[in-house]
């Protein structure tokens, strides 16, 4: 059994986390390759390592004194190696850091410090050996992954230890040897690179959360976290802007058919969620509610085209319209006698306008266009499975005085559309979550 478990920024805080993480990665002998974040916050007025790192840069760059600001970061380091009681020349590792930056070294190579110095400290504090992001993640310029050379790289490299390794996250370097730098969370990544790379059996995400949550818990007070959930439900709740994990950050174990499991260091014994391809044993007796998650997302435009038996002729040329003046259309939903156009977030006011009246002219029907619209996602795989869920919308949202402009189902019904006004957004994610997770439904 091979776990790849990547520990992120608030579990490496302080001295403590650092303890937390020892005894989850002890527990389980599976957990063999560790790749970890810069330390986060300790408490929320903090600052994480990885921003004083860019602050210290900032400080050489404008010629300002930057080494009372390199002090602090090193405390930081100090504080957690003292207390960890461990042998490591943080005092040489920062010598050497002065004098890369002395000789020039860039930007990316000091906020890749925080990665590195932690991994290091881990690797010691585990017993585990430490292996270098720069000489196994290959990035192009334009941020990509060089997926061949860095598969390759990893395994060799992993090859040639003892089995347990400790990995920076967040960076890697360039052809030329320069590092460079992911993009903010990066470690994610490097996490998902290494299980791909590997072919772990699982993919551990240690954060600070309970898992991917139902809903957006600055709408919905302390929302249950979801136990399972599929590549493609995470992806339908991300593009309705539901703030979980990135796609890209799962997209190389998506691809290599390993399942991730999002976990809480702080809540070690919670199964927290688990994101995988699909679930054999999709009986549901495991997941309390029909529903996954719900999220919702402001300010789409809808235009209705409202014409006795639209003809399919009809609907294509009204698309091509959009198409024609490159216009993205979110989604489309249509009736026998009207068909309506959601059009993303921040489209030009005058151009929907001129769309309107050209449709109108050539459908012959009459446009609508309602602006302030949100799209509310109610996603779940179980929908196929299950009677009644529209229904079960239809009555909570018309209980509590929501009126639904639009209603629509994905293809494979994945998901179920509703679009209502703005100001009902948030009202409206709180009124279909505490009707779906109320007892039997
Ligand atoms: N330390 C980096 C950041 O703060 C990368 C990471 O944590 O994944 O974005």
């Amino acid at each position: 059994m091979l776990k790849v478990a990547k520990f992120g920024g608030s579990s490496l805080a302080d001295e403590k986390q650092f303890a937390k993480v020892k005894s989850i990665v002890e527990s389980d002998p599976g957990r063999k390759v560790i790749v970890v974040s810069a330390p986060g916050k300790r408490f929320s007025k903090d600052n994480k390592i990885t921003d004083l790192l860019y602050l210290c840069y900032a400080h050489i760059k404008y010629g300002v004194d930057h080494r009372p600001m390199l002090e602090t970061i090193k405390d930081r380091y100090r504080e957690i190696v003292d207390s960890l009681k461990i042998e490591f020349d943080l005092e040489g590792a920062f010598r050497v850091i002065e004098e890369d930056l002395a000789k020039g070294a860039p930007e990316s190579y000091l906020v890749s410090r925080g990665e590195y110095l932690s991994a290091r400290i881990t690797a010691e504090y585990l017993g585990f050996e430490f292996v270098d992001a720069k000489d196994t993640v290959f990035l192009g310029y334009d941020g990509s992954i060089e997926t061949e050379k860095t598969y390759e790289a990893i395994r060799l490299a992993y090859s040639k230890t003892k089995g347990c390794i400790v990995v920076p996250g967040f960076f890697g370097s360039l052809d030329d040897g320069e590092i460079a730098l992911m993009s903010r969370g990066g470690s994610d990544i490097t996490g998902a690179i290494f299980a791909a790379a590997l072919d772990a059996d699982i993919y551990e995400n240690w954060t600070d959360v309970p898992g991917i949550l139902m809903a957006d818990p600055s709408i919905v007070k302390d929302p249950y976290p979801i136990p399972k959930i599929t590549y493609d439900e995470l992806r339908e709740l991300t593009y309705m802007g539901a703030k979980v994990l990135h796609e890209a950050s799962v997209y190389p174990v998506k691809v290599a058919g390993i399942p991730v499991n999002i976990r809480n260091t702080n809540d070690p014994e919670a199964a927290g969620t688990l994101i995988d391809e699909s679930f054999e044993d999709d009986d549901m007796k495991d997941d309390k509610f029909y529903i996954t998650g719900i999220t919702g997302k402001k300010h789409y435009t809808i235009i209705d085209v409202k014409k006795d038996n639209l003809s399919l002729e009809a609907i294509s040329a009204v698309m091509q319209v959009f198409v024609s003046r490159g216009i993205k259309v979110e989604q489309v939903s249509s009736g026998l006698d009207v068909f309506s156009v959601i059009l993303e977030n921040g489209v030009n006011k005058q151009s929907v306008y001129s769309i309107a009246a050209e449709i109108e002219k050539m459908t012959g029907g009459s446009v609508k266009i309602s602006e302030g619209i949100s799209m509310i996602a109610c996603v779940s795989r179980r929908m196929v499975f299950r009677s009644g869920i529209s229904g079960l919308i239809f009555g909570a949202l018309g209980e509590n005085n929501i009126n639904i402009r639009l209603i629509s189902q994905g293809a494979r019904e994945l998901n179920i559309l509703i679009g209502v006004a703005d100001e009902d957004c948030d009202r409206t994610v709180q009124v279909l979550y505490d009707s779906f997770t109320k007892k039997g439904a």
